[in-house]
């Protein structure tokens, strides 16, 4: 390979080529970023639930750990589960407005076809939305050419920081009078995470990143649109109404 790591001070975000030294004698010392004249990465001594406090608080520092300086490769499993999380969540929703003892629905409740129509939809709406993020951003870069664009890493940033969807799953199964509230409070704390991502890999403004993620909304409510506006066949396929 023979290409050099690039690493990310987490402080200032300038360019790093290694976050510890080894010494011979089994001595390790944080390298210290000579533009900031602050450890380049302090997580790389801290336990794994910091880094996940400070990663839940948003704070860009350890944004920068997770997203340069680790090979963190989990987005796409992450993904395949919260969109299972989702599927699950929008699929006992759809079974709690029926409230019905007929034999008949008994039976169709435990067919999964419906389930899979839920994580199909969840899917297509997640790609809109990745996808309206990611057209954003390069048309952005590619009008003002002031960066290079590294799209699979802003793929990855946002696959990660959807982490928060994991909490649907807690929500439906303690089921209360204040769910609405929390799908809500969920639904922003992700999109948080998203522009805080967004911010950090293209060091960025936070307004510009809020714009994004905006944008990417759009494009996820269009395809919502676009699927409840389908044929009554598809519809009753995938158990929109
Ligand atoms: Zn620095």
């Amino acid at each position: 390979m023979g290409k050099v790591q690039d690493f990310r001070c987490v402080e200032c975000n300038e360019n790093a080529t290694e976050l510890h030294r080894d010494y011979s004698n089994g001595i390790l010392k944080i390298t210290i970023c000579e533009s900031c004249q602050k450890p380049v990465d302090k997580y790389i001594e801290y336990d794994p639930v910091i880094i996940l406090i400070d990663a839940i608080l948003c704070k860009t520092q350890a944004f920068r750990h997770i997203l340069f300086n680790t090979s963190l490769n989990i987005h796409w499993k992450l993904c395949v589960f919260c969109l299972l999380c989702e599927a699950y969540l929008r699929w006992s929703l759809l079974h709690s407005s029926e409230q019905s003892s007929d034999p008949a629905d008994l039976i169709r409740y435990t067919k999964e076809w419906e389930f899979y129509g839920m994580f199909l939809l969840a899917s297509l709406e997640l790609s809109a939305f990745c996808g309206g993020v990611l057209l954003v951003v390069w048309l952005l870069v590619s009008c003002l050419q002031s960066q290079s664009l590294e799209l699979g890493l802003l793929l990855k940033g946002l696959l990660l920081s959807s982490y928060g969807k994991v909490l649907l799953v807690p929500t439906v199964i303690w089921e209360h009078d204040y769910s609405p509230l929390c799908l809500a409070l969920i639904k922003l704390f992700v999109l948080t995470s998203n522009c805080q991502a967004i911010r950090v890999i293209l060091n960025c403004s936070r307004r510009l990143s809020i714009l994004t993620v905006c944008l990417g909304l759009l494009c996820e409510t269009g395809v919502v649109q676009v699927c409840s506006s389908l044929p009554s066949g598809f519809k009753e396929l995938l158990r929109f109404e």
